[in-house]
């Protein structure tokens, strides 16, 4: 059974959502709570949703070898994964799941093969489109960034594992599930 399972996909594919699915059916799931430069959405909470960091404390946590990688998304901001609580989980015998970026999962997979990558996919290019317009979260700017990194995300898709149509949350929070029994 594989314990560090990677999630990734284009921005506004509904990654989020199915990964919330996925650990309210299955408490036995962690997740990995990143560390960012962005600041909070509304209603977000920190050591939650991220740890939300100064750009001089994100640089702190590269210095310190503190994160097992990070990368500058949508060419503003900074993600990263913290290192110590994925080290924790996988020797304590828990499944975790990781809800990164592409470069992200690029080097996970390069320093961790054992990882089981999962990209998520819309059905289609279109629907992402929308999907980012409706949300209402990013203003007109951060959309067109998202949708300039999005062509690029889809076309990674062919380097992960496996991959799965966020067609509907409890299909492909099911599809993904699977995938992590294997
Ligand atoms: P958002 O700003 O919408 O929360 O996230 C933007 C992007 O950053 C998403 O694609 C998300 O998967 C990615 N992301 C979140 N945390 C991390 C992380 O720790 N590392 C990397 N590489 N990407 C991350």
């Amino acid at each position: 059974m594989t314990k560090l399972t990677v999630i990734s996909g284009p921005t506004a594919v509904g990654k989020g959502t199915v990964v919330r699915y996925l650990l309210n059916q299955n408490p036995n799931i962690s997740l990995s709570v990143s560390a960012t430069t962005r600041s909070p959405r509304p209603g977000e909470v920190d050591g939650v949703d991220y740890f939300f960091v100064s750009h001089e404390r994100f640089d702190q946590m590269i210095e310190q070898n503190e994160l097992l990688e990070w990368a500058t998304v949508h060419g503003v901001n900074r993600y990263g994964t913290p290192r110590g609580p994925v080290v924790d989980a996988l020797s304590n015998g828990r499944q975790l799941i990781l809800e990164i970026d592409i470069q992200g999962a690029r080097a996970v997979k390069a320093s961790m093969p054992e990882c089981n990558t999962i990209f998520i996919a819309p059905p289609t290019f279109a629907d992402l489109k929308t999907r980012l317009a409706s949300r209402g979260t990013e203003n007109e700017d951060e959309i067109a960034r998202r949708l300039v990194t999005a062509e690029a995300e889809m076309s990674a898709a062919g380097e992960f594992d496996h991959l799965v149509i966020n067609d509907e949350v409890a299909k492909c929070a099911s599809g993904v599930l699977d995938l992590m029994q294997e």
